[in-house]
């Protein structure tokens, strides 16, 4: 991330200098240091916020990966193990994840990744036993881990090389004034681009991030030493391919992601096909990529919706109207996709295979 920390002001004022003295910075330096304050300085969950996820939708999606754990667990031999979560949010998928574990007698103790500290005060109060990481490099080192991560790797930022009509730049964000934007900067070697990507016309993005790279790389070495399983959940594609997704979201609309750094959402789509890539590499087994949809239909949602509209039927209304905005294919149920990444002998999560 950009070191603006010797700079005073707002951090739209910092990155303006920042730029001034040093030059256009990457996407990934605008969108890690616009992120960064972004989740610091508030919760953006919820109606009152800037976008809701799966987990405060429905109960059951964090039920439901809960369970998916939980039979993992059982088919390895229940072992003592850790419960991790990248990117917590509100606490809510780990509330719930923990609760449907606890009814397959698994209690492992929550250890969650997360660098906002309005978050981690959210999270306390769901997760009062909870141990907090900036990273995961101080995770327990002596247990299998049973990892889940929703909405985390789409947070995290990309760089984006765009193609001219003398060949492929690497897009920094310059500043005029006040205004950040997007334009090409340093030309990088054909070499670095794939075969099938090279002779894109014009105009043609293409995205990599590196930092969720080096995450998935340094879970699967762990998942490979220590034993355990991981679901990601979140929109993408299988890459790499031609595209700009880098989008912002405030107040639940699109916004131009250049604008106000740091007071709205940064985004862009996942790769799952490069993250798998990279956690192959480090010996452990990939599954999927699945649509959140069919997932959790193989999980069971439909009997939960029935067993929980049973117990309240007040809710029953609400209980269908959050199962069907997870898994019908118009609105989260193809746009959302899982992967699991787990390491022999422990089996694919239900579902994956
Ligand atoms: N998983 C939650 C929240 C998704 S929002 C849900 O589904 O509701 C993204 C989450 O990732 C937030 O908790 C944010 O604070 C956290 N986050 C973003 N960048 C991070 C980083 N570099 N390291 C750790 N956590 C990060």
């Amino acid at each position: 991330m950009i070191d603006t920390s010797e700079i005073q002001g707002t951090l739209p004022d910092r990155l303006a200098r920042a730029i001034t003295l040093a030059g256009p910075i990457s996407i990934a330096q605008f969108m890690a240091a616009a992120n960064a304050h972004y989740y610091a300085t508030r919760d953006p969950l919820g109606s009152t916020g800037d976008f809701t996820t799966a987990p405060e939708i429905s109960q059951m999606f964090g039920e439901l990966l809960g369970v998916a754990l939980a039979d993992v667990w059982q088919r390895a031999g229940s072992p003592p193990a850790a419960y991790v979560e990248f990117g917590p949010g509100r606490g809510t998928l780990a509330a719930d994840a923990l609760r449907a574990m606890a009814k397959a007698g698994l209690t492992p103790p929550p250890h969650l990744v997360e660098t906002s500290p309005v978050l981690r005060a959210a999270q306390a109060e769901r997760l009062p036993g909870a141990t907090w990481h900036d990273d995961l490099s101080t995770l327990p080192e002596d247990v299998p881990l049973l990892v889940i991560a929703n909405e985390f790797f789409d947070a995290l930022p990309i760089r984006q090389l765009v193609r001219t009509a003398t060949g492929w730049y690497e897009r920094l964000v310059a500043c005029q004034d006040t205004l950040f934007l997007p334009i090409a900067g340093k030309q990088v070697p054909d070499s670095v681009i794939p075969d099938d990507l090279r002779d894109a016309a014009p105009g043609a993005i293409i995205e990599t991030s590196p930092t969720s790279v080096a995450v998935v790389r340094a879970l699967a070495q762990r998942l490979v030493a220590q034993g355990g399983a991981a679901i990601f959940v979140d929109y993408g594609y299988e890459g790499p391919a031609i595209g700009d997704t880098l989008q912002a979201m405030r107040g639940h609309a699109f916004a131009n992601p250049f604008d106000a750094p740091g007071e709205q959402d940064l985004t862009a789509h996942v790769d799952f096909a490069t993250l798998l890539a990279a956690a192959r590499a480090e010996g452990a087994a990939v599954h999927g990529p699945i649509d959140q949809g069919l997932l959790l239909t193989a999980l069971g949602i439909d009997a939960r919706l029935v067993a929980l509209s049973r117990a309240a039927p007040a809710h029953a209304e609400a209980l269908r109207a959050g199962r069907d905005r997870l898994v019908t294919p118009d609105q989260m149920g193809a746009l959302f996709k899982a992967v699991a990444i787990a390491a022999a002998p422990w089996p694919a999560p239900v579902g994956f295979a």
